[in-house]
């Protein structure tokens, strides 16, 4: 594969310094692969950085950090490691039958309804004695996705104080009661939510249940109201990659430059067509280079539809023409000079224009606008992608 996505070890660590001047206690968010990064080359970095809390999504996951960790500990790289403890929470379903490699991996899940709760008791009393399951209590607040309700918070505590008093000597460990705001930039909305979630952990605390922690942090809240929502943790995703999470740009540095090649330059003459379909009708006669990068790899349909969208070639805009292929594009060259076959096109990232000293850019924003899409589906796409850390 020609196609290739650097990660930027140092920017990732700034970003990290970023957000951690805001918040210091973080949780990183690494579900669906580190949003396509890959675990094992971002889940490596975090850690020599300091953190030591994960969130992911599927138990893969966890299973894959607890890999990680182990062949550190083969390799005796784990000098950093001493004294640390590493917790990794799940947040998405995690199904009954994984019960067991969660108690025993220390894996603390998120219980968002009542069947899966009743689920996982049902296989605690079954197959366990004398075992903590560790629990984040999940609450709506208004996004509506997952979550218990405020008026389903009663019933939550009745059953888990019946729970502990029936059972084998199970217990729930309650680490955080949390929630997720759905629309940051909205200050009312957002308001609002904060004010339930408040209501909520009231509710708890009337009723003396005991948890740990509250957070209510992704990146988007954490820039957009500084230190106002920081309880106890942030759950940091998009700005750990370098994504901006607000509307404006907060200073984040970019941490992905996608890469790839010119496989093939050909001259068309005026009003031939090119790619597949009608879209591609040349209005004069042109340069036109072939780049090996495609929808396989995660680059956009979408994107031809954009009338703006370039890529970089020799520090220069060049527009991509024509329908996007399964693994190739086309480009204009017929304004760039001294260009050929093997020659570096930048998809997402910088590039230097060797004539005149000026550095271009293309931002995952950017790509993301061509496309009509926000930038971890951007970014999430290139999961299939060589990754190489830089
Ligand atoms: C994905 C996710 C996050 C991280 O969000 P970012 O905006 O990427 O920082 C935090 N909390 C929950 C519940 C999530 O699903």
């Amino acid at each position: 594969m020609l196609v290739n996505l650097e990660i930027n070890r140092e920017n990732l660590k700034r970003n990290l310094e970023k957000i951690r001047s805001i918040n210091k206690n973080i949780i990183c968010v690494i579900k669906d692969n580190a949003y396509g990064l890959g675990i094992e080359n971002i889940f490596p970095i975090l850690l020599e950085n300091n953190c030591n809390y994960f969130a992911v999504a599927y138990i893969e996951e966890a299973i894959k950090i607890g890999e990680i960790l182990k062949n550190f500990e083969k390799e005796k790289k784990l000098n950093f490691l001493e004294n640390r403890k590493i917790k990794i929470m799940a947040l998405n379903y995690i199904e009954p039958k994984n019960l067991k490699y969660v108690i025993e991996n220390n894996v603390e899940l998120t219980i968002f309804n009542f069947s899966q709760l009743s689920d996982y008791l049902k296989i605690l009393d079954k197959s366990f004695e004398n075992t903590v399951l560790k629990i984040h209590i999940k609450v709506n607040s208004g996004m509506n996705r997952l979550g218990f309700d405020e008026n389903e918070i009663l019933e939550l505590i009745e059953k888990i104080k019946k729970y502990e008093i029936n059972s084998k000597n199970n217990k729930l460990e309650i680490i955080s009661i949390f929630s997720h705001i759905s629309d940051a930039e909205n200050q009312i909305e957002t308001e609002k939510q904060v004010e339930k979630y408040e209501n909520i952990l009231k509710i708890v605390d009337k009723n003396d249940v005991k948890y740990q922690y509250k957070h209510l942090q992704a990146s988007p809240l954490l820039f957009k109201y500084g230190e106002k929502y920081n309880y106890d943790f942030a759950r940091v995703g998009m700005a750990l990659y370098g994504m901006e999470p607000l509307s404006y740009d907060v200073g984040l540095l970019d941490v992905i430059t996608v890469k790839s090649q010119i496989i093939n330059v050909r001259n068309v003459k005026k009003n031939d067509k090119i790619s597949y379909g009608s879209k591609g009708i040349v209005n004069r006669d042109s340069k036109i280079g072939i780049v090996s990068i495609g929808y396989a790899h995660g680059f956009q349909k979408q994107i031809e539809n954009s009338e703006e969208a370039y890529v970089l070639v020799n520090g220069k805009k060049v527009k991509i023409v024509g329908e996007i292929c399964m693994d190739m594009i086309f480009i204009d060259l017929t304004d760039i000079e001294n260009v050929e076959v093997n020659d570096e096109v930048v998809i997402v990232g910088s590039q230097k224009n060797i004539e005149n000293g000026i550095t271009e850019k293309i931002t995952l924003r950017q790509v993301a606008k061509w496309a009509g899409t926000i930038q971890d589906d951007v970014l999430t796409k290139f999961s299939g992608i060589k990754k190489t850390v830089d």
